[in-house]
């Protein structure tokens, strides 16, 4: 799968980012020689489009893309990319376009834009050689599908995307938090006073599919298409509890309530526990065993 993604054709920028519904006008207006307005460098030379209102587009490099249980992943952190690169003397250009990399997605989160993807391949400058040459793109295309972003931490600027609009995508109580984090009334939940490793939630909504793995009801769909549930640390990190898929359940929200605050909360962390071991892997028993 991942490797008939290679491009193979070298598309021009211009022609991909109006191909995914991108406005190029002032591409073309922005260019004095008329002709010639597809190599406007105002633009051709950017790592990522956005459009507000309508959608953002992502080059990203195949070489950086993984396939995991059947699906596409890519994973980075475009603001510490950029950080490295202003450290070590990159040139401003490189650092400003891994900086709007990162920005593109915040707009994408607070606007529930759709992220297309230009697929890149070629030669690709090491990270650590800030001041050699610059990467060599030889291929490009847009996949047809667009993506989808599954994490991102707003502190860090660390992200995953993957291919494809996850329908009936599962999100939890943090989700929502990090969506309203960027609106104008800033929202707190009160039990969020630990920082958590985003891949976990992701891993346990996905083991739940939108089920509770208390009662086993369906989370509800949110007006997105979402399904809502709420990831639960089963013993809580403030008494040493690990971050970790072996100690996170997903609840529906009575349930989440209840395995806080209910007479048989000790009743519910056991059968809880039984749950989550049933479904770790070795690895996760490995590591927590430590
Ligand atoms: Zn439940």
């Amino acid at each position: 799968m991942l490797a008939d993604l290679k491009p193979r054709r070298k598309n021009l920028v211009f022609d991909l980012v109006e191909e995914a519904g991108y406005d190029t006008t002032d591409w073309v207006e922005s260019f004095k020689r008329a002709a010639g307005y597809k190599a406007n460098p105002k633009y051709c030379y950017e790592w990522g489009y956005v459009q507000p209102g309508r959608l953002i587009i992502l080059n990203l490099w195949h070489s950086n893309m993984v396939e995991e249980h059947g699906q596409i992943v890519h994973r980075g952190t475009f603001r510490a990319d950029a950080e490295f690169r202003r450290l070590n003397g990159a040139k401003q250009q490189w650092v400003d376009r891994a900086r709007r990399l990162d920005g593109a997605l915040q707009v994408a989160l607070r606007e529930n834009l759709p992220v297309r993807v230009i697929i890149v391949d070629g030669d690709r400058r090491e990270k650590e050689a800030v001041d050699g040459p610059s990467s060599r793109v030889r291929c490009r295309e847009l996949d047809p599908e667009p993506w989808t972003i599954t994490a991102y931490d707003w502190d860090t600027g660390s992200c995953e995307l993957t291919r494809g609009i996850l329908d009936g995508r599962f999100v939890d109580q943090f989700d929502l938090e990090q969506t309203s984090k960027s609106g104008p009334e800033r929202r707190e939940v009160t039990t969020s006073s630990f920082v958590r490793d985003p891949a976990v939630r992701r891993r346990v909504l996905s083991r739940a599919k939108g089920r509770c793995e208390l009662c086993g009801e369906q989370g509800f769909k949110m007006a997105s298409g979402a399904v809502y549930l709420e990831t639960h640390h089963i013993v809580p990190l403030a008494d040493g509890g690990d971050d970790h898929a072996i100690n996170v359940v997903a609840l529906c929200a009575n349930d989440h309530r209840c395995a806080h605050f209910g007479d048989d909360r000790e009743e519910i962390a056991r059968k809880l526990h039984a749950v989550a071991n049933a479904f770790s892997d070795t690895a996760s028993r490995i590591a927590v065993v430590h």
